[in-house]
C-alpha cells in the first residue's frame, strides 16, 4: 500500500490542513468526557508545527445539521482542550470554507481549528465544490483521521483529489501499517474474532471474512445468530434472526472454520444484578438470554487462540460491563495476550474491554477504529484511504 507520509514531507513555511478525529463524547452540558481522540491527534499536529507549517485542523463533531451554526455541535470545548495539550491558544475559526482575514493572516508556527467541518452543506455527500474550496485553503492535506476513513466525505475523501498534495498523518499510517501486516501477508493461522452487538453490520462482513481467515470466532449477539442458524434455542437473546440464512451459508461454505457456541451463561433479564445460570445450549429455555459464552466454549477458543500466528478481534464475547458476564471476555482477552501471535484489536467496546482486563500493553496494535476496522478486515476499499493512494501514483 503505497501513500505519502506526513512525515516524509517538508513542510516548511507550508500550509498544512490536517483531518483529524476529534469527535469526543460530551456530557449534557457539553464538558469533554474522554479526551483519548484529541490527545491521540496531538503528534500529528505538533510535528507539522514544530516544522514551520500553518495548521489548519477539523474534524467532525456530533450529528449537526449540515448548513447551520449550533452551539451543541460547536468545536469550541475540543479548541479549549487542544489549546491545553498544545501549551497555546487555539482560535476557533467559523464560517472557514472560502477562507478569508483568518487565512490571510495564519503563518507559520500558527494552529487553528476550524470549526465542525460537518457545518458545512455538503460535507457527507461529498459535495465537489465545497471540497475545491476547502483543497484551495492549503497546500498540503493530512488525513489523520482512520475513524472516518470509511466514508467518502468533502473533508475525508473530496479534497484528498483537489489539494496540491495529499497524504496520511501519522495515526493513520500507524493504522494501515498494522493492518496490512496483519492482513497482507499474515503468520498463519490468521484467527478472527468478531463479536458484540452490532450484528447486522458485522454478520454481513463475515463471509469475505471468512475466507480470508484460518479461524473465525463469533460471539455475543453474531454467535447467537449461529447458533439459531444450526436449530438451537437462543430464547430471547439478542439474534438477527433475518441473517440466520446468512449464518448457515457460512458455516456450510466453511466447514470446521467457525465454531459455534456449545454453552452459555444465561440470565433472565438484561441487568448487573441478574443472576448468571451455566446452561449447555440444549438446555437454553424461551425466557433466557444468553449473556456470556460458558467455559466449554471458552477452552475451545483457548486452544485456537494458542495456536494462531495472527488474531484480530472486534467485539466482546459476552455482556462484559456485568462482572457475571464477564468471564468469556475476560478469558479470550487474555488468551490473546498470552499468544505469541501478532495481535490486532479494534472496536469502541473492544478498546473498553482491554483496558478493564488490563491487557492492553499486551496487544501489538489498538486500533482507535471501529467501522473502518472492519470494512479494512473485509478487504474493502476504504474510500479515503483510496484517495490518498491515487495521489500518491500520480
Ligand atoms: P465494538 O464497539 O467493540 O465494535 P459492539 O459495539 O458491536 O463492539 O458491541 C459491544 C457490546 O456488545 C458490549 O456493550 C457488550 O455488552 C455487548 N454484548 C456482547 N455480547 C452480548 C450478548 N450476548 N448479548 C447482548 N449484548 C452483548
Ligand atoms: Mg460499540
Amino acid at each position: 500500500m503505497a501513500f505519502f507520509r506526513l512525515s516524509d514531507l517538508d513542510v516548511r513555511g507550508k500550509r498544512v490542513f490536517i483531518r483529524a478525529d476529534l469527535n469526543v463524547p460530551q456530557d449534557d452540558s457539553g464538558a469533554i468526557t474522554d479526551d483519548t481522540r484529541i490527545r491521540a491527534s496531538v503528534p500529528g499536529i505538533r510535528d507539522a508545527l514544530d516544522r514551520g507549517a500553518a495548521v489548519m485542523v477539523t474534524s467532525h463533531l456530533g450529528r449537526p445539521t449540515e448548513g447551520q451554526w449550533s452551539e451543541a455541535d460547536s468545536m469550541a470545548p475540543v479548541a479549549r482542550r487542544l489549546g491545553e495539550l498544545l501549551g497555546r491558544d487555539v482560535p476557533l475559526v467559523r464560517d472557514w470554507v472560502g477562507g478569508g482575514a483568518w487565512h490571510a493572516a495564519l503563518k507559520a508556527g500558527d494552529v487553528v481549528l476550524l470549526e465542525n467541518c460537518r457545518f458545512n452543506k455538503g460535507e457527507k455527500k461529498n459535495d465537489e465544490a465545497l471540497a475545491r474550496g476547502m483543497a484551495a485553503l492549503t497546500d498540503i492535506y493530512v488525513n489523520d483521521a482512520f475513524g472516518t476513513a470509511h466514508r467518502a466525505e468533502a473533508t475525508t475523501e473530496g479534497i484528498a483529489r483537489f489539494a496540491p498534495v495529499a497524504c496520511a498523518g501519522p495515526l493513520v499510517a500507524a493504522e494501515l501499517d498494522a493492518l496490512t501486516r496483519a492482513l497482507a501477508q499474515p503468520k498463519r493461522p490468521l484467527i478472527a474474532i468478531v463479536a458484540g452487538s452490532k450484528v447486522s453490520t458485522k454478520l454481513t462482513a463475515l463471509r469475505a471474512l471468512a475466507a480470508k481467515v484460518d479461524g473465525l470466532i463469533v460471539g455475543g449477539g453474531i454467535a447467537n445468530t449461529f447458533i439459531l442458524a444450526e436449530g438451537g434455542h437462543i430464547g430471547k437473546s439478542l439474534a438477527e434472526p433475518d441473517l440466520v440464512g446468512e449464518a448457515r451459508a457460512i458455516l456450510d461454505t466453511y466447514p470446521g472454520k467457525v465454531p459455534v457456541p456449545v454453552d452459555a451463561v444465561c440470565a433472565k433479564e438484561f441487568s448487573a444484578t441478574a443472576r448468571p445460570e451455566l446452561k449447555a445450549i440444549e438446555n437454553v429455555e424461551p425466557d433466557d438470554m444468553i449473556l456470556d459464552i460458558g467455559p466449554h466454549s471458552v477452552a475451545l477458543l483457548k486452544s485456537m487462540l494458542a495456536q494462531a500466528g495472527t488474531i484480530v478481534w472486534n467485539g466482546p464475547v459476552g455482556v462484559f460491563e456485568f462482572d457475571a458476564f464477564a468471564g468469556g471476555t475476560k478469558a479470550v482477552a487474555e488468551a490473546i495476550a498470552a499468544s505469541g501471535a501478532y495481535t490486532i484489536a479494534g472496536g469502541g467496546d473492544t478498546v473498553a474491554a482491554i483496558n478493564k482486563f488490563g491487557i492492553a500493553d499486551r496487544i501489538s496494535y489498538i486500533s482507535t477504529a471501529g467501522g473502518a476496522f472492519l470494512e479494512f478486515l473485509e478487504g474493502k476499499t476504504l474510500p479515503a484511504i483510496a484517495a490518498l493512494e491515487a495521489r500518491a501514483e500520480a
